[in-house]
């Protein structure tokens, strides 16, 4: 029995909710009575491989090839089944990123195990696993037990602490036998330099209540200061005022960032569905029966417009 942890490398970095998944591993192997391992695909990837044996992996199942600097699934989805093979995986865990809500039902299928998605809790009990996942837009949180394993569980990123807790680190070399149905020619980031939503650890999120585009200046500011992401509600978006790649919610990205600031966003169930699992929760609004007070960690009520530009100030100060 072991627990195999798939380690996202993209854009040359080590994405933090590997860890996060390493170190969650570590703890679910132990009440397992299992080992840890982990499997890394891309390309220059010995950078790496230090950090995926600080976090606990006994073994390290790599595939870097200049042939997989871009994402193709079926390489991906390759090298966990063939990793999993060999570590005899009962249990494979993959963060719920972008790139794991796509990766792991295809895991699932290929190895024949059953699925629990985008965890947010997880521990070992009397031989198998049991999560806690949010459903129907984070309204319940539903406990979960693997009747069977193997058993491919997602993890949302941002949810679980990762902690230095070296393993072996023995490093075993996989090639690959695949073939893509299709071949990525080139790969833009949308935002370009700007932090990603769905991996910034502060947020400051703006909807409706800022009144016109031009006063999400006020939002860029503060998250400036803050060297946080900017996110935007489904309302503003579809007004045109912010790109899709900023949305956050039921329809956009899921975030669980360690700050999150909801400035003239209302708290629509369709919106809480993307960040409820936010750490802190600070919301500014004028009204102060707004849905979102009741998710709010933090609640102020008053205009943004007058709010922004003085708490901007001062955090600065
Ligand atoms: C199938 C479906 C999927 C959806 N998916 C998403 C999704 O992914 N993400 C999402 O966000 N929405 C989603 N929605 C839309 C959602 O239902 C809401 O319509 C949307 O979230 C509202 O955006 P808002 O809070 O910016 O605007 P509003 O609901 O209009 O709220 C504006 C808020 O600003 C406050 N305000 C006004 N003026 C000020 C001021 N000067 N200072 C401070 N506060 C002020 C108001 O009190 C109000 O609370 C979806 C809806 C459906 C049906």
């Amino acid at each position: 029995m072991s627990v195999l942890v798939y380690c996202e490398v993209s854009g040359g970095s080590l994405k933090k909710a590997s860890l996060e998944a390493l170190s969650e591993g570590k703890k679910l192997a132990g009440a397992l009575g299992g080992s840890l391992n982990a499997v890394v695909v891309g390309s220059g990837l010995d950078a790496h491989i230090d950090a995926i044996k600080n976090h606990g992996a006994e073994t390290i199942y790599v595939a870097d090839s200049a042939d997989h600097e871009n994402y193709v699934p079926e390489a991906h989805l390759t090298a966990v089944a063939d990793a999993a093979a060999q570590a005899s995986a009962t249990v494979c865990l993959i963060p719920a990123t972008t790139r794991g809500r796509e990766l792991a039902p295809r895991v699932a299928v290929k190895l024949d195990a059953g699925l629990i998605e985008d965890v947010t809790g997880l521990t070992g009990e009397g031989g198998t696993v049991a999560a806690i996942r949010p459903e129907y837009a984070g309204k319940v949180y539903r406990s979960v037990k693997a009747n069977t394993l193997p058993m491919v569980v997602s993890t949302r990123p941002n949810t679980f602490d990762a902690v230095a807790d070296a393993g072996a680190g023995a490093r075993v070399d996989l090639s690959l036998d695949y073939s893509a149905k299709a071949k990525v020619v080139e790969t833009r980031k949308a935002g370009g330099e700007k932090i990603d939503v769905a991996e910034a650890d502060r947020i400051v999120g703006g909807g409706r209540g800022l009144k016109e585009p031009e006063n999400f200046k006020l939002v860029e500011d503060l998250a400036e200061t803050l060297g946080a992401a900017v996110a935007a509600s489904r309302a503003v978006v579809d007004s045109g005022w912010r790109p899709h790649a900023e949305q956050v919610g039921q329809t956009g990205k899921v975030v669980s960032p360690t700050l999150y600031i909801a400035v003239g966003i209302s708290g629509a169930i369709q919106h809480l569905a993307g960040m409820t699992t936010s750490k802190t929760i600070v919301a500014i609004n004028k009204d102060k029966d707004a849905p979102i007070f009741k998710v709010a960690d933090y609640g102020l009520v008053g205009d943004a417009m007058e709010v922004l530009p003085a708490l901007n100030a001062e955090l600065k100060k």
